[in-house]
């Protein structure tokens, strides 16, 4: 274990020093073939080397671009794909060494909710036979004792009873997430990955779920990954939170801590686009990011922000940096983060 996964588990926000899922060196990259022969020519580099903790009885939330690697980094927790190289530690056990009928009991513990609501129900299930499907796959209720769990889901997701003989069409977005909430439940798992679950919804539906989300997370003890290009929502639900760029962490802290003293340029050009509803802010202060997020199958050496970032030096391009905690639980990867932030060299 590193020294920085020992200083932050004295801050984690749950009080649980020992981590519920663990990541080490965790890397998912895509093949990429070509020609008649089908030959490998290069991979798209999802995510690379990741570390990462997640804690019992907290909520990560995991932001960054479209394309940065939050999605395929969820997936890889839940093994739905499997690592290139690295370790997922549930508890002790490494995931990644399980083959799929040994990972069969344990994804019990671990569930996802989609991003989009229309498109991840089966438009020719009912929603009773959707939310009794993976009680009916993990032979856990059967006959009137599978109607009764079927109904206290919809209870809990504040959907109606008759809900269980009709079909997704009938309902709108939000009522379609809240039964993928339900489905996610079902096996009462600890930890879910929620992979963007309010992206798709309006503004109005939105508090609905994420509050429906929170509820559910205190009576039921859940630990949530929250995956979101959305600061402000995830700032609203996030006990801490990491911010990916081109399939890296690049910072990682505690919620108040990362949006009220953000340490990485990136971070910074993240927050600083957040809009603000007030015409009396000064928009020119604004840290706008110049250019497009790079190919990720042929991503910056060093510092892979380097072609983006203005405070960029030589160094930046040859060296990777490695995580720091500069404040209590929080991390940042970044080779100038004292020099950018008036910091005093050696973190405390
Ligand atoms: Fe910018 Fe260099 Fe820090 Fe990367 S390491 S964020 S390029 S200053």
């Amino acid at each position: 274990m590193s020294a920085n996964q020992t200083q932050e588990e004295n801050h984690t926000p749950t009080g649980n020093a020992k981590p519920l899922i663990r990541l080490e060196k965790v890397r998912k990259h895509f093949p990429i073939h070509k020609g008649f022969f089908n030959r490998k020519v290069g991979e798209v580099q999802a995510v690379t080397d990741i570390d990462l903790n997640i804690y019992a009885g907290e909520t990560l939330g995991v932001v960054g671009e479209s394309g940065c690697g939050k999605s395929t980094l969820g997936r890889s927790i839940l093994q739905l794909l499997r690592p290139t190289s690295g370790h997922v530690f549930l508890d002790d056990v490494d995931l990644t060494t399980l083959n799929n009928s040994q990972l069969r009991p344990l994804r019990r513990d671990m569930q996802i909710v989609f991003q989009n609501p229309y498109s991840s129900l089966d438009p020719r299930m009912t929603i009773g036979d959707t939310v009794a499907e993976p009680l009916k796959v993990h032979n856990l209720h059967r006959g009137a004792a599978l109607t009764q769990r079927v109904a206290e889901l919809l209870d809990m997701v504040g959907l109606p009873r008759d809900a269980v003989r009709r079909y997704p069409h009938e309902f709108s977005g939000g009522q379609r997430q809240r039964v993928g909430i339900a489905r996610a439940i079902a096996l009462n798992p600890r930890f879910i990955v929620a992979d963007e679950p309010v992206s798709a919804l309006d503004v109005s539906i939105q508090a609905q779920i994420l509050n429906l989300m929170d509820d559910l997370k205190k009576e039921f003890n859940l630990t949530y990954m929250f995956i979101a290009h959305n600061l402000s929502v995830v700032e609203y639900i996030s006990d801490r939170v990491a911010v990916m760029y081109l399939g890296k962490i690049v910072e990682v802290a505690p919620a108040a801590s990362l949006y009220k003293t953000p340490l990485h340029p990136y971070t910074k050009a993240l927050l600083s686009s957040i809009p603000i509803p007030d015409p009396t802010v000064d928009l020119s202060q604004r840290v706008l990011l110049q250019g497009d997020l790079p190919s990720p199958s042929n991503p910056p050496s060093g510092c892979r922000f380097h072609t983006r970032c203005p405070y960029v030096i030589e160094k930046c391009r040859q060296e990777v940096p490695e995580g720091i905690e500069y404040l209590p639980g929080h991390t940042a990867y970044c080779h100038l983060v004292p020099e950018i932030n008036n910091l005093p060299t050696s973190p405390a």
